[in-house]
């Protein structure tokens, strides 16, 4: 399996906005073999394991290495992952995390949990966190080698980069104010 492709979507999962069964399916674009078994049940359960597993999000955020590791853990104990071996391709033999009778929301959350587990065993518990560009909310996973991701998209880390700037153009506006070029300066004018 490859645990960073389901840690990512995991935060997929939680930054889809999941009210009903088109939007299930519409997550599941790439994956359309598990679209024609999605089911109302599914939509509910995945909604209340994402609002289960953003704490873990914000935690690791933190840096708050307990709360991740115990909210995994909790999130583990509830829903047990059943791995099997696939025979689907006899010459790739390979991992899948859940068996045949799982339904689609049981499988996305054992490939989440899995994900999650695997990425902060190997890369650490601070991989995770919440999008810095107010008021977006949403979630990420960071596999950067620098570990220096703080926005969920390219189009939050610009918008928060020309927030940025229109701050620190005020706030030199305000500290430093501009005469005009060729006003003159107060001895320049009694001079005169
Ligand atoms: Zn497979
Ligand atoms: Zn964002």
């Amino acid at each position: 399996m490859d645990f960073i492709r389901y840690a990512e979507s995991a935060a997929s999962l939680l930054n889809a906005d999941l009210a009903d069964l088109d939007d299930l399916n519409a997550f599941l674009e790439s994956r359309a073999w598990l679209q024609r078994q999605t089911t109302e049940k599914d939509v509910a359960h995945l909604r209340h394991f994402a609002a289960d597993l953003r704490p873990v999000f914000v935690a690791s955020g933190d840096d708050d290495v307990q709360v991740v590791v115990d909210g995994l853990n909790e999130l583990l104990d509830r829903h047990p992952v059943t791995p099997m071996i696939s025979t689907h391709d006899l010459g790739n033999l390979h991992l899948h995390v859940a068996n045949r009778a799982a339904s689609v929301s049981e499988l996305l959350v054992s490939e989440a949990l899995l994900g999650l587990a695997t990425l902060v065993c190997d890369l650490g518990p601070s991989r995770l966190g919440v999008c810095a560009a107010s008021p977006c909310t949403n979630v990420y996973v960071d596999t950067s080698p620098n570990q220096s991701r703080r926005y969920c998209s390219d189009r939050c880390s610009s918008r928060a980069n020309v927030a940025a700037y229109r701050a620190r153009k005020r706030i030199a506006a305000v500290s430093t104010p501009v005469e005009p070029a060729d006003a003159p300066t107060a001895r320049e004018s009694r001079a005169l």
